[in-house]
């Protein structure tokens, strides 16, 4: 058994192989990528491979490609960019939230997946030509929304679809067109390539306007040279993301062997959004009683690396907007935890986990649970 179990794929993938000696060899290259001489051409050529390695993994032409420092900034390009009345689900991230702050939050179900009706409603109440942002698949719950029926309902009212792909993106197959988004963001470190750049996907020619100015790189519209060494590893994770697709299956029966082991422990344990379709990878599990950063130390301890519903920033953890949403109580919101499985995760780590957990809920949670019962 390994010396420690990570098991937070969602927070971010540890690094690929193939993206890892990838980026170690343009490491060592000198050129710029808007050099003319034969450096400059080597580092340009790498770009470009990258480029279409990433487009195929969305579905899209090469040419559809902005490279970013992360989907932070795709979605804040995204949504400045296009300069239009945003309406945002409910369970979106940060980085749509925060940079869309006057948007309209569009209504979540209990299982976590946006309402289409309420979105038809905000469309039809305010006739302004709006943008709307749905996720892909949900970063805490997993939970996989009906993009292509959210694209329909706002092509039909002439809005625009931003979809937030990071999560989804090398965990299930998806194709841009087929979702019917108009713009679409990923970000490198959540598939297995490095941290610090993704891309924004413009598959109909949307007009943006770019946040920062400077030379004419990626057509202008994201200025400034190159990260060539992380572009190459996004494009290396991405091809190999793309061929790992096949995994999802058995990855999914793991995170159902997971669950199925913890609900037979604790008859209380609760699964997040277990209802809807989910990524293969992810588990949002509600142990009562237990605070979220209760579990985390003590798995830690243990040596299995787990988070406490969303990602905290800087350490940081707060009530998740998302569990809220979907009109989670208070108090099992803060028992939330999520388990998130990737490409290295052996069914080794996944029996770490359950014995952590076991420990800690025969130790705490299952007296706990019983005194709040009587
Ligand atoms: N969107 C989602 C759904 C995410 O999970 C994250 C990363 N936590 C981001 C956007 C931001 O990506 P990045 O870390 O590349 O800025």
């Amino acid at each position: 058994m390994s010396a420690i179990a990570y098991l937070d794929h969602n927070a971010t993938t540890p690094l690929r192989p193939g993206a890892a000696s990838a980026m170690r060899a343009a490491l060592e290259l000198a050129g710029n990528p808007s050099s003319v001489h034969r450096f400059g051409r080597v580092a340009r050529n790498l770009v470009e491979q990258a480029r279409d390695q990433v487009g195929e993994l969305a579905g899209v032409s090469a040419a559809r490609v902005t490279f970013t420092s992360g989907a932070t900034e795709a979605n804040a390009l995204a949504l400045h960019g296009a300069g239009r009345r945003a309406l945002v689900s409910g369970i979106e991230h940060d980085s749509v939230l925060a940079n869309a702050p006057n948007a309209e939050r569009i209504a979540v179900d209990a299982r976590g997946v946006v309402d289409l009706s309420d979105l038809e409603r905000r469309l039809a109440e305010n006739g302004q030509p709006a943008l709307v942002a749905v996720m892909l698949a949900n970063n805490e719950t997993g939970v996989i929304q009906p993009l292509a029926d959210v694209a329909r309902i706002a092509h039909r009212h002439g809005a625009i679809v931003l979809c937030d792909a990071v999560q989804a993106a090398g965990r299930i197959a998806f194709n841009a067109l087929d979702l019917g988004a108009d713009l679409l963001t990923l970000s490198a470190h959540k598939l297995g390539g490095p941290q610090g750049v993704g891309a924004l996907v413009n598959v109909s020619d949307v007009a943006l306007q770019p946040l920062v100015c400077g030379g004419g790189q990626e057509r202008g519209l994201r200025p400034g040279t190159e990260n060539v060494a992380g572009i190459v590893g996004f494009g290396a994770a991405a091809q190999e993301a793309r061929a790992g697709l096949s995994q999802a299956p058995a990855l999914a029966a793991e995170r159902d062997r997971l669950e199925g082991r913890i609900k037979a422990i604790a008859r209380q344990a609760m699964v997040v959004g277990a209802d809807a379709p989910r990524l293969p990878n992810t588990s949002c599990l509600v142990m009562p009683a237990v605070p979220a950063e209760t579990q985390v130390m003590a798995l830690d301890l243990d040596g299995v690396a787990i988070s406490a519903g969303a990602a905290c920033s800087s350490g940081r953890v707060r009530a998740s907007h998302v569990l809220a949403a979907m009109g989670l109580g208070p108090d099992s919101a803060r028992s939330a935890i999520r388990v998130s499985l990737g490409w290295n995760t052996a069914a080794a780590d996944i029996d770490r986990f359950v014995d952590s957990w076991t420990r800690l809920w025969t130790r705490v949670g299952e007296p706990r649970a019983i005194g709040s019962a009587a």
